[in-house]
């Protein structure tokens, strides 16, 4: 006969004292930290954010409106008092799961000092991010250049372009938003290198082209919303000043001096200006090693598959960003003896079939280099939901119990019944609200 103990607590209590470990101060830090004060008890939070303050990437990008969005973040952070959560200059460097004490042991640096603190957490939480590891385009020869050397997103505080042939590479979102930026500064020249259609036949084999060749070069060859829409105020104009040049020939290599086009022709430059975007791999930056031994960091790389964009099979109780929408958190891992929650592999196999049915109609496939497909022009989709913005919450919003593999800290799963009465019959509390409210039906509770 099975041996079960009967808690002597109300049902729905919060029996054990819950340890949450998420990674990043972002917005995704700050929502989860804010939501965790606001529906849990008995619980401790520990933010590790690698920066020196709050914010993620607007804190990290400086342009435009992101001062006032800091602004806001912090703001939040102070009214909310969430700073409590969060340890500064900290950065998590390698995270393993624990599976007999059922937890995620986690490898922090403290970037003060230098010196590395273990922690662990029943719950590990990536707010890491994505658009925030930014990278250089893969040339030849571009680490042998002898100017100034810059990605947008790392964009130096005193930058002195006056004067200076400057040369913008591409005209993505950031690219259209530069050159009319910079064009009235780069007195000498400014060179904008477009390669949508660049093997288009015909084209001249000059740097100066005529406006209608430029428009021509430009026309994308691919589906509108292939790539995000960008408002890219003032940028055609800047192409039709004499101080910019468009050059639409491929590029060989970067020597010291410039740039080698694939016609042979040297352009020479003092700046080059790469707004050539994120890695977008999606992989986790540091080693994260769930059941037998396997690395998110290594499974991602090639591509994410991950179960309704918040969990991996393997990975018990860890949970990519807006894992706010899952209450396992609180109903079952603290509250039911829940030792660890992953999704069942065969779940992700059939999500993951779905999206590549879904985006096979959508404009998103047709032949542009996005940032959706970590920068190819033919790779898999692997930024976007296969849906709307709406339909993602609304997707999130039931949990889909039966896709979810479980195991328990106690010998029967249903010892948290406890004795026989719920919290809701705590002293002070109305036992028979449902007469009032019969709208709500058990939804109350
Ligand atoms: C140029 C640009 C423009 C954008 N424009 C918009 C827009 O208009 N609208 C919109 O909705 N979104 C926009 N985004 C997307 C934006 O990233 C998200 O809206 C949102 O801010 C993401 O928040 P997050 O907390 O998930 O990630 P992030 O803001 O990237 O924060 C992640 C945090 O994790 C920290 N971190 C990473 N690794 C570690 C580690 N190992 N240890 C400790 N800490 C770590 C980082 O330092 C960072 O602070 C834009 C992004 C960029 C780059």
């Amino acid at each position: 006969m099975a041996f079960l103990t009967l808690l002597q607590s109300n049902l729905w209590v919060p029996q054990r004292r819950l340890r949450v470990v998420m990674i990043g101060g972002g917005a995704s830090g700050l929502n989860v930290a804010h939501h965790m004060n606001l529906h849990m008890e008995n619980y401790e939070l520990q933010i590790y954010e690698k920066n020196y303050d709050i914010g993620g990437t607007w804190f990290e990008n400086s342009y435009f409106t992101s001062a006032e969005i800091l602004t806001y973040f912090k703001g939040v952070a102070t009214k909310y008092d969430l700073y409590k959560n969060i340890q500064l200059n900290h950065q998590v460097t390698a995270a393993a799961w624990d599976e007999n004490q059922g937890i995620w042991n986690v490898e922090v640096k403290n970037l003060n000092t230098g010196s590395v603190i273990q922690d662990w957490g029943h719950v590990l939480i990536n707010g890491c991010g994505v658009l925030n590891n930014w990278k250089r385009p893969e040339i030849p020869g571009l680490h042998s250049f002898a100017g100034d050397l810059i990605h947008s997103a790392a964009w130096p505080d005193s930058q002195d372009l006056t004067g200076k042939a400057v040369a913008v590479l591409g005209c993505g979102s950031s690219g259209v938003q530069i050159v009319p930026t910079i064009q009235p500064r780069s007195k000498r020249s400014l060179l904008s290198f477009g390669r949508r259609r660049g093997s288009q036949p015909g084209l001249p084999n000059a740097l100066r082209v005529q406006e209608e060749k430029t428009s021509h070069a430009l026309l994308p060859d691919f589906a509108v919303g292939c790539r995000r829409p960008t408002p890219g105020n003032g940028y055609l104009e800047a192409l039709t000043k004499p101080n910019v040049h468009v050059v639409t020939d491929h590029i060989s290599h970067v020597v010291p001096e410039g740039i080698v086009l694939v016609t042979g022709e040297t352009v020479h430059i003092n700046t080059f200006i790469c707004p050539t975007g994120f890695d977008l791999s999606f992989a986790p930056r540091f080693s994260v090693v769930g059941r037998h031994g396997r690395d998110l960091a290594e499974e991602w790389k090639k591509k994410p598959r991950a179960y309704l964009s918040v969990a991996a099979p393997d990975f018990p109780n860890y949970f990519n960003k807006y894992a706010t929408h899952s209450y396992l958190h609180r109903s079952l891992i603290q509250v039911c003896g829940i030792k660890a929650v992953s999704p069942l592999a065969s779940a992700v196999d059939e999500f993951d079939t779905h999206i590549n049915e879904f985006m096979k109609r959508t404009a998103w496939t047709t032949p542009c280099r996005s940032w959706f497909k970590n920068g190819t022009v033919d790779g898999p989709i692997v930024a976007l939901h296969p849906g709307s913005r709406i339909h993602w919450f609304h997707m999130l919003a039931d949990i889909r119990f039966e896709d979810w593999e479980f195991t328990y800290l106690t010998r029967n799963r249903f010892q948290y019944l406890g004795n026989g009465f719920s919290t809701m019959e705590e002293p002070g509390k109305d036992t028979t609200r449902y007469f009032d409210q019969p709208q709500d039906g058990y939804r109350s509770f």
